[in-house]
């Protein structure tokens, strides 16, 4: 850093000491291989946008439910996605 100690500030030591890598873009890689059901499914994901039951119930649609598949904890993105057991055993 250069300056004087008035320039310290917690935004300029993380950005001294940040790697900076581009944002991932996976939308070329996924379109790639064609329109389909699944191709928009994988699109919807890697921009988090599939809509689970905790977004539904964000929005008034739905009271609080346990996700349907293993009925431990309540459906997010992220449970069914990486922590259900159920959804787990597919992606094997
Ligand atoms: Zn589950």
């Amino acid at each position: 850093m250069t300056g004087s100690d008035t320039d310290f500030t917690f935004r300029n030591v993380w950005d001294t000491i940040r790697e900076r890598r581009p944002r991932e873009d996976r939308a070329a890689e996924i379109w790639a291989s064609g329109v389909n059901k699944y191709v928009m499914t994988m699109w919807k994901a890697s921009l988090r946008r599939i809509t689970t039951q905790d977004k539904l119930i964000g929005w008034g649609y739905l009271q609080p439910k346990q996700c349907w598949l293993c009925t431990t904890e309540p459906e997010s993105f992220d449970h069914i996605y990486f922590r259900c057991s159920y959804s787990r055993d597919v992606w094997r």
